[in-house]
């Protein structure tokens, strides 16, 4: 499949990892827009938040609950981050790849996207 996430969680192009289980992914941003930039995927090919159906309740949450864990594994959880799922071209929605951008490690004061 012709899909740089799904390439990414086969591991034929490269990704720093930073969490990993059964079904979900998470790897750091190739072109961080702040100090902490990473992205959190299902290991499930999903290519919008659209597509999700009702039986992937369970996969959804576990995406929140990895970011959970690595906003604290970052050191950045009590301070505040951002969560951020881009839907399609008006979203700004660049990989068709189901993920959430975890944003943190500074003040995010704008409508910081990617
Ligand atoms: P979108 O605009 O689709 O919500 O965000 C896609 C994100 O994927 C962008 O922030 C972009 O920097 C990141 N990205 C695109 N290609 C790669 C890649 O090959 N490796 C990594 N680590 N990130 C990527
Ligand atoms: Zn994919």
């Amino acid at each position: 499949m012709d899909c740089i996430f799904c390439k990414i969680i086969e591991g034929s192009i490269p990704s720093t990892k930073v969490f990993e289980n059964e079904r979900v992914l998470a790897f750091k941003d190739i072109q961080p827009a702040a100090p902490v930039h990473i992205l959190i995927i299902p290991k499930k090919h999903i290519p919008t938040m659209n597509d999700v159906k009702d039986e992937d309740a369970d996969l959804i949450a576990e995406l929140f609950a990895a970011a959970r864990q690595i906003a604290k594994e970052q050191g950045i959880a009590d301070a505040g981050y951002r969560l951020i799922n881009n839907v399609n071209s008006d979203g700004g929605q660049v990989v068709y790849h189901l993920h959430i951008h975890l944003l943190g490690g500074q003040k995010l004061s704008t409508l910081l996207a990617n």
